[in-house]
């Protein structure tokens, strides 16, 4: 578990902050970001750094705290930014809820921590409180992109998350998705990809429903992690791991698992990663570029053998279902998919092929008959409404005629599967509606739309 986004240099911890720290820990808290507000916040938060491996500092002057700025001020802070242990210029930004500093000294700072962040190559925390339009114009203008950072507990609408998003930056949610009356931004964090997601306490501040009242503190960021997973539909384990890669990608802090993974865990489901082949190039499809699915590098160096990859399933019946899925068309590897299926079936497990439906074209005969009685559920990516639609997304190797022969190979998978199943992936210019009527009216198959990058 990993808190972004803690306040224990705060005085509130003056009289029990050992303990504060030992409690994180039997929670399973491994590492905490302890982020400065002014001068003296900043140090302190350094020391904490300095005392705990797992603690690391981020140095920077809050908006609130920015009317009192001298050239000295910016003196020390870069004395403190040159340690290894601060990884962020934070938090900085602009309150205009407060109003406790002038707006245009807010705005004046605001930049030249910017400009300071960019000097130390380190990222931003950013506060954000009624001020979006010269936030957001403020990190355009001075090309916060370059950097990156976070968006502390969010609070903006999913257009704001997007523009964030788009500039490099991580949206990062407190106690506040865990209140009844936060159905708004639990939308939001819904929206936003897993991929860009972090989590904090904020501590002392905005305990969680649990602890609400009471002062907050870095073991209750597991409140706000299950909450995040139960938005996402995954497990606390997903979450956790997700967020521990976007934490080293961001900071470059933490242990990250590199090993390129033949068998995932997703919920609980097993996914199978077979291949890193496709006879599709889809625009969208990170596959060649970005090994990351999920918090698993499923960039393969070489493809398992039947063998291998029974031995990692094991058990089967400890799975809802093993899927061959991956970052590759599976179906290229059509007799490790009949052998490893046999074997789960003999198991009692239960199997889905997720495939983008060139098996036929593949393997040069219709393979149906031959995954039935093996596979339970095929899920096929259609990916779009008609077949110039289909060539300008997927770029298939198989060229015109490929978006008919998925249809075919669809209507064919229903005499012999007994669930199948037509997805799409979210990207702007495909007709949802028209896709969900060719699957439902045309195939008369289940329909599903996916999100780019959410595997499960
Ligand atoms: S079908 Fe899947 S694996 Fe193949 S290119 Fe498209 S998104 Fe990537």
């Amino acid at each position: 578990m990993i808190d972004t986004h803690a306040h224990l240099e705060m005085t509130q911890f003056d009289g029990d902050r050992e303990d504060v720290i030992k409690r994180a820990v039997n929670s399973d808290v491994s590492l905490i970001i302890d982020v400065g507000s002014d001068l003296k916040g900043s140090r302190t938060a350094l020391e904490l750094a300095h005392r705990y491996d797992f603690i690391y500092a981020s140095a920077g002057i809050h908006p609130h705290e920015v009317k009192e700025v001298t050239p000295d001020t910016y003196k020390e802070i870069k004395k403190l930014l040159s340690d290894p242990k601060v990884v962020a210029v934070g938090e900085i930004g602009l309150d205009y809820y407060k109003d406790y500093s002038p707006y245009d000294i807010q705005k004046r700072e605001f930049i030249n921590q910017i400009r300071l962040a960019r000097e130390f190559k380190k990222p931003v925390i950013v506060h954000s409180r009624d001020s979006r339009d010269d936030m957001l114009k403020i990190l355009k203008d001075e090309n916060a992109s370059e950097m990156g950072g976070i968006m502390h507990c969010f609070s903006g609408d999913e257009e704001m998350a997007k523009i964030c998003m788009n500039m490099g930056f991580y949206i990062s949610f407190a106690g506040p998705i865990t209140y009844p009356n936060a159905d708004r931004l639990r939308k939001v964090v819904k929206s936003i990809p897993i991929n860009r997601l972090l989590i904090e306490t904020d501590c002392p501040y905005l305990a969680p429903q649990q602890v609400r009242g009471k002062r907050n503190e870095p073991a209750y960021v597991r409140h706000v992690a299950e909450k995040a997973a139960e938005i996402k539909g995954l497990s606390l384990e997903d979450v956790e791991r997700v967020i521990r890669l976007n934490v080293h990608n961001l900071f470059g802090i933490g242990d990250v698992n590199e090993i390129s993974r033949i068998t995932y865990k997703i919920r609980n489901s097993l996914y199978l990663n077979i291949t890193n082949r496709c006879t599709n190039q889809c625009y969208f499809c990170a596959r060649t570029t970005e090994p990351w699915v999920q918090g698993y590098n499923l960039r393969l160096e070489k493809e398992p053998s039947a063998e291998d990859i029974i031995k990692e399933i094991g058990d089967p019946k400890r799975y809802d279902e093993v899927v061959f899925c991956g970052y590759g068309e599976p179906t290229l590897r059509l007799n490790i998919i009949e052998e490893v299926s046999k074997k789960v079936k003999e198991m009692g497990g239960k199997i889905r092929l997720n495939t983008n439906g060139h098996g036929n074209l593949i393997n040069k005969r219709n393979i149906l008959p031959e995954l039935k009685g093996l596979v339970d559920t095929i899920s096929v990516s259609i990916n779009a409404e008609d077949s110039e639609k289909y060539n300008k997304i997927c770029h298939p190797v198989f060229k015109n005629s490929t978006y008919e022969a998925v249809k075919e190979f669809i209507k064919e998978a229903k005499k012999y599967i007994h669930e199948v199943v037509v997805t799409i992936v979210d990207v702007p210019e495909v007709d949802e509606e028209k896709c969900k009527e060719i699957a439902e009216k045309e195939l008369g198959v289940k329909f599903r739309e996916r999100r780019y990058n959410v595997v499960g």
